[in-house]
C-alpha cells in the first residue's frame, strides 16, 4: 500500500483542521519511523519509510494537549534537537493575537534601508527599520505578543498571512 504523505497538505490554521488532524494522528504515526524524541519539549521527529518525508508532532494546551502530526522539511537530527520546527497550532494562536495589530497598521516603505546591519529589507515609514525588525522590537519591549518557539518553515512565515 502506498503511503499517505502526499494526501496531507500543510495544516490549515483553524481549530477544526487541527482537531481533525489530532483525530487522524494515531493512524498517521503508525507507519512512520521515529528518528528522535525531544524530551524537554515532548516532540517527536519521524520519517516515512516509503517516501522519505519528515513529520513532526506538536501539541497545544489550548486544544487539550493531544499530539498531532504534520509534515516538515527534511532536517539533520542534531539541528532539529537544537530547534524543533514551529508548531502550527501555536502559530494559529499567535496569528490570532497579532491580527488586530496587522489590521490597524499598514507598512509603507520609506525608501531607506533597514537600520539593522546586513538586513536586506527596506525600512518602513515612521521607523528606522523594516517591518519584521519593527515587530521584533515591539515584541522585545512587551508591546506585542511573543512569537512562539520553533524553527519557521513554509507556509508559516508571517503572522499577517
Ligand atoms: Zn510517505
Ligand atoms: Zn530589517
Amino acid at each position: 500500500m502506498p503511503c499517505v504523505c502526499s494526501q496531507y497538505p500543510p495544516l490549515e490554521l483553524t481549530r477544526a483542521a487541527i482537531n481533525k488532524r489530532i483525530k487522524a494522528t494515531p493512524a498517521l504515526l503508525k507507519p512512520l519511523g521515529l528518528l528522535v524524541t525531544h524530551a524537554a519539549a515532548k516532540l517527536k521527529l519521524l520519517q516515512c519509510p516509503q517516501c522519505g518525508h519528515y513529520w513532526q508532532t506538536g501539541w497545544e494546551w489550548n486544544l487539550g494537549g493531544t499530539e498531532y502530526a504534520y509534515q516538515v522539511p527534511a532536517i539533520e537530527v542534531a539541528e532539529w534537537l537544537r530547534e524543533p520546527y514551529l508548531q502550527p497550532a501555536a502559530w494559529m494562536v499567535y496569528a490570532a493575537l497579532m491580527q488586530p495589530y496587522y489590521a490597524k497598521n499598514t507598512f509603507e516603505p520609506s525608501g531607506k534601508p533597514c537600520r539593522v546591519a546586513q538586513c536586506p529589507h527596506p525600512a518602513i515609514k515612521f521607523s528606522g527599520v523594516c517591518e519584521p525588525h519593527h515587530i521584533e522590537q515591539l515584541q522585545e519591549f512587551g508591546l506585542l505578543p511573543k512569537r512562539p518557539a520553533g524553527r519557521l518553515f513554509p507556509p508559516y512565515h508571517t503572522a499577517s498571512a
